[in-house]
């Protein structure tokens, strides 16, 4: 039989109704434990786990402790492998959690971590405030800096064979500037030597597990906050990061031991989540092209940032886009001309869209990048970047497009 498609497996893979009574949905296995039928289970059990010994033939990792696996952990893992084509995954109870294992797992004491800016505030605080204390530097890079001049300056750091992970997050958040997938592994190859090869971790929230396969392009982890798209009801916080088994297994060892595993509650709810995934993305990215096409011809807007509106003169980002991007998202940020004042009264006037940070959930949300989400970002950082008072980031929710423009108007024509 043909090879299905991920969404056609999203309902069934990985779980079997004869171990859970016939249960058609996958239960919560709400339990911190698990019965070995004999002792020598529970020895093979364990050496397995603890990486003692590769398994047999055949062999199965059975279920030990909930800090190191639980079905519902494990049939999400699977399921979630199918997006991104990767062999293996780990969920964790939130993106930072992910974001902050991967750091930890791959940066030891003098090394130096290369990465791309502007990366969530989260992961920025991290990178900034947390790694230097573990004897920890990094390098940042803009987009649109050429892979030539990135290369020069991490020689000039003097760390050069130092280097041991490059991070990158594409689209950047919130001006969806693009960043090269293919290009950033280059320069992590250009200082690999002697079959040491540097990693390229891709946060790859923002385009969710449907619209970018990082692995594709050369990365080798890539990293989701499963709140936003994965779990797209705003009711769950989460993340998880795929790769080759040899990385991964390298990741849940540490997760093992930091024990920020996801519980067996969040795995289903975000099980629950991906049924519906290839669907709401579907309509989330329909919807903002039709916004942003609104936005793009209305007088109160000055500016629009969607990567729906690179054109073949834009040349580097367009060639990125259709190079890696299989849509155009559902993020839009957009300056109305004026002030933060001015930006204030559109978000206040706003009815169906709430206002919060986050995104990729159903409902549309939009919040005030300069003073909420990006707050933390150097003033003079914030202008290079183009994170203007006046800039609004609207995250496009599975709504009729024609409320969400009808709230959109109502809301610039009443300020
Ligand atoms: C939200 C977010 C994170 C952090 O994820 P949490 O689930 O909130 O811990 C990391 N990266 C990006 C791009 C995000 O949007």
């Amino acid at each position: 039989m043909k090879k299905m498609k991920p969404e056609s497996l999203m309902m069934s893979y990985g779980y079997k109704p004869e171990l859970s009574e016939g249960a058609v949905k996958c239960p919560i296995f709400q339990t911190s434990t698990f019965v070995f039928r004999k002792a020598e289970d529970g020895k093979a059990f364990f050496e397995i786990a603890y990486g003692h010994r590769p398994k047999h033939q055949g062999e199965e990792q059975g279920l030990i402790y909930s800090r190191i696996n639980n079905p519902d952990l494990e049939i999400l893992e699977g399921r979630l492998c199918l997006w991104d084509e990767a062999e293996d995954c780990a969920v964790f109870e939130s993106g930072m959690a992910a974001i902050t294992t991967v750091l930890l797992e791959f940066l030891k004491p003098g090394d130096l971590l290369l990465h791309s800016s502007p990366v969530y505030g989260g992961t920025d605080h991290f990178i900034n405030k947390i790694l230097p204390k573990f004897g920890i530097q990094a390098l940042s890079f803009h987009p649109g800096e050429s892979q030539a001049s990135i290369i020069r300056r991490v020689q000039d750091s003097g760390l050069a064979d130092k280097l041991a992970l490059v991070y990158i997050e594409t689209p950047a958040n919130p001006t969806n500037t693009l960043i090269d997938i293919r290009g950033s592994k280059d320069i992590a190859r250009h200082f690999s030597k002697n079959g040491n090869d540097i990693p390229l971790a891709v946060d790859n929230t923002y385009m969710g597990p449907l619209w970018q396969h990082p692995l594709q392009h050369g990365a080798d982890l890539v990293l989701y906050s499963a709140t936003k798209y994965i779990g797209g009801h705003s009711d769950v916080i989460a993340g998880a990061c795929l790769g080759t088994a040899a990385l991964i297994g390298r990741v849940k060892v540490l997760r093992t031991f930091l024990g920020n595993m996801a519980s067996p509650n969040t795995g289903w709810l975000l099980l629950r989540s991906l049924e519906t995934l290839k669907a709401r993305m579907d309509i989330q990215s329909a919807n903002a092209d039709k916004i942003a096409a609104f936005l793009n011809q209305h007088p109160r807007v000055e500016k629009v940032y969607f990567p729906g509106n690179l054109r073949p003169e834009d040349s580097e980002q367009y060639e990125i886009k259709n190079r890696q991007c299989l849509s155009n998202g559902g993020m839009i940020s957009f300056d109305v001309r004026g002030t933060e004042k001015d930006a204030f009264a559109v978000l206040n006037a706003l009815k169906l869209i709430k206002l919060a940070v986050s995104l990729g959930s159903t409902e549309s949300l939009a919040e005030h990048p300069a003073t909420m989400t990006h707050v933390d970002v150097d003033p003079a950082e914030r202008a290079l970047l183009s994170i203007t008072e006046k800039m609004i980031r609207l995250s496009v929710g599975v709504e009729h497009y024609e409320d969400i423009i009808e709230d959109l108007q109502q809301a610039l024509e009443a300020s």
